[in-house]
């Protein structure tokens, strides 16, 4: 007997129009998926794959994965929490990243947390921050806006507001600061609970596994230098990652060319080492994606 989803592609909840919709399709363009054009239609078929995006409001996102409506989706941890939906969270993805805070007025009276007893807080978060204040023991009114918070004190309708904030600026913009922060985020792919077909599981599988190796090319990077061949031992001890580089002769007598992939935060830290140690030309290179 054929199950209902195995007659269906694995379907992606996708942000429509907003703060993580090019980075989602970037990623999953990124992994090899390919995609007429996403901005014209609401379903968009993957031509290359068995799988098609839906896409909607963010604040969706979570309910279609609860409700199998939709296989995975790309969210905010935020928006995740907020709706207290049991889904599985598959894995972080380093893009959308922001927190959620308190904040208040500059000039006012409010200073930390316990401040806000009795006072009225504006947000479009109110079960994260409800839950929040329970935990610090404090009791203030929650308002519930959908858009616009930080202009709530201002208006005079709330005394501080909880709000997503990655930069600052807004806040600022609105002589606001932050006295607390309650919760970091970051977008998240999540699968529903909702058992899928083998094929899914596969499909879904083969997607993490993409996205595992464009990970870690996007932290890492190839480099390559020229050395004189007695500098290999030297060099090997520079470079902590540097286990069986590829290590190729010159033309030039005594002279190699050696090639390797390293975390790029190490870069910087070991670039004039390895000059010191004798290497020239040395060229780092962006890697699309690995395999390890
Ligand atoms: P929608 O129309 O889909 O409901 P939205 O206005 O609720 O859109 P966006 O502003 O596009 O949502 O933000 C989407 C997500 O981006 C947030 O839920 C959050 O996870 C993330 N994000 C990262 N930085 C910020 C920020 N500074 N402000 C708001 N959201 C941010
Ligand atoms: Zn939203």
């Amino acid at each position: 007997m054929r199950t209902l989803d195995s007659t269906t592609s694995l379907r992606i909840a996708v942000q429509k129009s907003g703060r993580l919709t090019d980075k989602t399709i970037n990623l999953l363009e990124g992994i090899g998926l390919e995609f007429d054009d996403y901005k014209r239609s609401l379903l968009v078929k993957c031509q290359n794959f068995d799988v098609e995006l839906l896409l909607i409001r963010d604040d969706d996102i979570p309910e279609y994965v609860n409700d199998g409506v939709c296989d995975l989706g790309f969210v905010g941890a935020n928006v995740v929490a907020e709706d207290g939906v049991d889904v599985t969270i598959l894995r972080g993805l380093n893009y959308g990243v922001c927190r959620l805070s308190i904040a208040v007025p500059k000039e006012g009276d409010i200073k930390s947390v316990t401040d806000l007893n009795n006072k009225r807080i504006a947000t479009s978060y109110p079960n994260i921050t409800r839950n929040y204040l329970k935990g610090k023991g404090v009791e203030s009114e929650i308002i519930t806006l959908s858009g616009s918070v930080e202009i709530a004190p201002r208006l005079e309708i709330a005394d501080a507001i909880t709000d997503l904030v990655s930069t600052g600026g807004t806040l600022k913009a609105n002589g606001l600061v932050e006295i607390e922060e309650m919760f970091q985020s970051e977008t998240q792919l999540v699968q529903t609970k909702k058992p899928l077909s083998k094929g899914k599981q596969q499909l879904v599988k083969k997607i993490l596994q993409r996205i595992e190796g464009y990970q870690l090319a996007a932290k890492s990077r190839y480099i390559m230098m020229n050395a004189p061949q007695e500098s290999v031992p030297e060099i090997k001890n520079i470079i902590p990652s540097l286990k069986s580089p590829t290590v190729m002769p010159l033309a030039d007598n005594g002279m190699v060319a050696i090639h390797t992939v390293i975390p790029l935060a190490t870069f910087w830290d070991v670039m004039e080492q390895l000059k010191d140690a004798g290497a020239t030309g040395i060229v780092m290179l962006p890697i699309e994606s690995m395999i390890t």
